[in-house]
């Protein structure tokens, strides 16, 4: 028996299912620190944005 007084909603469950679209449409699921968006791919041993072509940690 569940009693889930609800408190409208988790926050984290949104940010799951974005994550979990962004790995749907190819990506990582992690978000760019320059332009925010949840477009980074695998770039060698880094994270590559598709958005914006920022790169995690390699240069
Ligand atoms: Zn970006």
């Amino acid at each position: 028996m569940r009693r889930d007084r609800g408190r409208g909603g988790s926050s984290s469950d949104q940010r799951y299912d974005r994550i979990r679209e962004a790995r749907a449409r190819g990506y990582e699921g992690d978000q760019c620190g320059e332009c925010g968006n949840m477009t980074l791919v695998r770039n060698g041993t880094c994270l590559k944005c598709d958005t914006c072509g920022s790169t995690t940690g390699c240069s």
